[in-house]
């Protein structure tokens, strides 16, 4: 491994991609195959035919011996069923068979998927269909296609579908604004999206050790360890051989599945990691991060190393985000968020930019329930990740210019040098972008990209990016509608540019996110602070938002409830996961631990007396240490009845909706008090009677 590798040889020789389809594809299929893809509508059988037994062959070649439609249900990680190329012959043979229908369509049970209510158990069929806008890749022996996911009735069961929906309709409203621009050479408007992906390597052994990683992805006990974060020495700091090699065998596997990781490094808290790949195509980027943290996951073991893909694994130590970087790109290669030298005079982008300013400032509640799990609202709004409170950050030069065009006074920004002087006659000055960077902003314009900062390290971008290619598009088409009917349409788009912008500036905020004054400064503005999934949640289903996705054809109100249900009922389940894992670990672990130990000071504390020194000390160490310990032990023998009885408390009630606010309100705290006790535990039990790694041994163990 690493010696010598051919990256270009090597990059996406597992995938059937467009230069596998145009070698292996007969002239007419291949060109009929691009016509349909780059029109939409569906494939010709005669074709569907001729691509899988093209298919067939390939994979054949790389290895495969089966196949499966690889799609993403609303679990938020992928599901594959594996069936073999085989077809049995009269004589008793097998010959490898795979044909159109078999590419095109598949049919699943759904009934052990979240539907959120959306299918009764005797309608359980579901079917996957063929995503022909994402290239078969070949996977551990398997020819993996990409494929949407839908119940019996038609209804989405999965991620994907809705991301595609979003994809054709943000192309549909941009193209409408290119052409106001009198831009008619463009065909298509491609979302883009890079995601870069953070994660912790700790010790395989170490980690098995422990019930909560094991069952959770996250340390549910564990106190303060010596030395945490705060000398930021870990930050793009030297690579650990171990952690070297891994990412070394992970960026193979992934150029090999054509994914472009690019960039690595370690991030800022030890043993945190982070990758970012070069961004594609929304809809490849979210097939290529859920392979990303697949492969994460699988080649850690490899290296003795488990990767934790949770946002918040260690509690006093940063967590773990994804940031989702956005933008638009037009097929001849324009981005339609890159200001150019002259941003003032860039009408287009302008307006681009003023549509996602409204987009954001009037659909926070969406942008937070996208990235709304219970295993996130552990890092939204600690110290290290943005509050609950989406805004935005443009940079002071976008911001002078927009208030300039609004004839609002700019008093505070003044003339900034563009070049950064080095003061070293032999190193170039730089110069500056027009943005500087705001890493404690949610939704930041970083030179020619939105990048959303909220995003957990675990979850799906797909969802995240339904939801800002909706908001955006349905702006544009709002802008559109109102330009389209003006007759003097340079007037009409500053209107628009000047109009939106004031109703919408709110959002923006340039300073630190993270100081305590700002949620009172966007209460006054009147921003939504929404810390958590359950307050969140109640506004996916608005009557607002309920029209929005109607109107722009994404979602059903059927499907909006039936998602709210699985959300609901998806945060409920993993904090009821946690609680009995606390319970667990609390009673046949720490607990016993603690009476050994205890057990042990008063052997020595009898054996003191035996020899007659205790009579003489009036107070014997052992006896203070049990006087110290003692209290802690019952105070955690009572919070596991408590926690007990709460998560108990849970069952009787009736909807998901309810478990998910009892667990907020109830378990969460039980869980935090039990926890306590056992951290403080932890402090004075002898390391040897300790039963479980602390912090300090995963976080330095690799
Ligand atoms: P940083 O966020 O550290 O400044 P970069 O700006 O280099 O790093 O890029 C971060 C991520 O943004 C990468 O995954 C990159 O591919 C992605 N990115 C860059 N340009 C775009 C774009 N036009 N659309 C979507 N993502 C982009
Ligand atoms: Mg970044």
């Amino acid at each position: 491994m690493g010696e010598n590798i051919n990256v270009p040889e090597l990059f996406g020789s597992l995938v059937f991609n467009d230069k596998e389809m145009k070698e292996r594809l007969p002239e007419d299929i291949y060109a009929s195959l691009k016509k349909t893809l780059s029109e939409g509508g569906e494939v010709d059988k005669n074709v569907a035919n001729a691509v899988a037994s093209a298919l067939k062959d390939w994979a054949i070649s790389k290895g495969a011996t089966h196949y499966t439609h690889w799609f993403q249900p609303m679990t938020g990680i992928t599901a594959e069923k594996h069936d073999s190329f085989i077809s049995a012959m009269p004589d008793g043979t097998a010959i490898m068979d795979f044909n159109g229908k078999a590419l095109i369509k598949g049919e699943s049970d759904a009934s052990s998927f979240p539907s959120g209510g959306l299918r009764a158990t005797f309608e359980a069929r579901g079917y996957t269909s063929w995503d022909p806008t994402s290239s078969p890749f070949i996977k551990d022996n398997c020819l993996c296609i990409p494929t949407v996911f839908r119940s019996f009735s038609g209804e989405v069961l999965d991620m994907k579908t809705p991301l595609l929906r979003s994809i054709e309709l943000i192309n549909k409203e941009a193209l409408r604004i290119l052409k106001l621009f009198g831009i008619n050479d463009v065909t298509r408007v491609i979302p883009t999206v890079g995601p870069e992906q953070e994660y912790f390597l700790v010790d395989r052994n170490m980690a098995e050790l422990r019930r909560d990683l094991m069952l959770t992805g996250r340390t549910l006990f564990g106190a303060k360890p010596p030395k945490g974060q705060e000398l930021a020495d870990h930050y793009f700091g030297s690579l650990r051989p171990r952690v070297r090699d891994f990412m070394q065998e992970l960026n193979e596997e992934l150029w090999k599945l054509g994914v472009y990781a690019k960039t690595e490094h370690n991030e800022a808290a030890p043993a945190q990691h982070e990758l970012a790949p070069i961004y594609v195509a929304a809809n490849i980027a979210a097939d290529h991060n859920q392979l990303t943290m697949e492969k994460m996951k699988i080649i850690a073991e490899n290296h003795g190393l488990m990767c934790l893909l949770h946002e918040k694994p260690f509690e006093g130590v940063n967590g773990s985000g994804k940031h989702n970087n956005w933008s638009l790109e037009t097929d001849t290669g324009k981005n339609l968020l890159r200001p150019g030298h002259d941003p003032a005079s860039n009408k287009l982008f302008l307006l681009m930019l003023v549509a996602v300013i409204s987009a954001v400032h009037k659909h926070q509640d969406l942008l937070r329930i996208a990235v709304a799990s219970a295993s996130n609202d552990n890092r939204l709004g600690g110290n290290e990740a943005q509050p609950a409170i989406i805004s935005m950050f443009i940079g002071n030069d976008l911001e002078e210019i927009l208030e300039q065009m609004a004839g609002i006074a700019t008093a505070h920004i003044g003339e900034v040098s563009r070049k950064l002087e080095s003061g070293v006659k032999s190193l170039p000055d730089i110069n500056r972008d027009t943005t500087d960077r705001n890493r404690t902003s949610p939704f930041a314009f970083t030179g020619n990209k939105f990048e959303f900062r909220m995003l957990g390290s675990s979850l799906s971008v797909a969802e995240t990016n339904v939801i800002i290619n909706t908001i955006v598009a349905d702006e544009l088409r709002s802008f559109a509608e109102t330009i389209e009917a003006a007759d003097d349409k340079q007037t009409a788009i500053d209107n628009v540019i000047v109009s939106k912008y004031r109703e919408h500036a709110a959002v923006i905020f340039n300073g630190n996110n993270y100081s305590p004054s700002w949620s009172e400064e966007a209460s006054r503005r009147g921003l939504l602070n929404l810390p958590t999934t359950p307050d969140a949640l109640p506004y996916l289903t608005s009557g607002d938002n309920v029209a929005l996705f109607a109107r722009n054809r994404i979602y059903s109100g059927t499907e909006l409830m039936s998602r709210l249900e699985i959300l609901y009922d998806k945060y409920a389940k993993e904090i009821l996961i946690e609680a009995n894992t606390m319970l667990e670990m609390a009673g046949r672990q720490i607990l016993p631990s603690v009476m050994e130990y205890l057990n042990m000071l008063m052997g020595t504390l009898k054996s003191r007396f035996d020899v007659g020194v205790g009579l003489r000390l009036k107070e014997p160490a052992e006896q203070l240490m049990i006087n110290k310990i003692d209290p802690l032990a019952k105070e955690t023998v009572a919070d596991i009845d408590d926690l007990r009885e709460t998560v108990d408390g849970c069952c009787a009630l009736a909807t998901a909706k309810e478990k998910a606010e009892y667990c907020r309100d109830k378990v969460i705290p039980a869980m935090k008090k039990l926890r306590k006790a056992s951290d403080s535990l932890e402090e004075i039990i002898g390391s040897a009677y300790w039963p479980i790694p602390t912090y300090a041994d995963l976080l330095y163990g690799v």
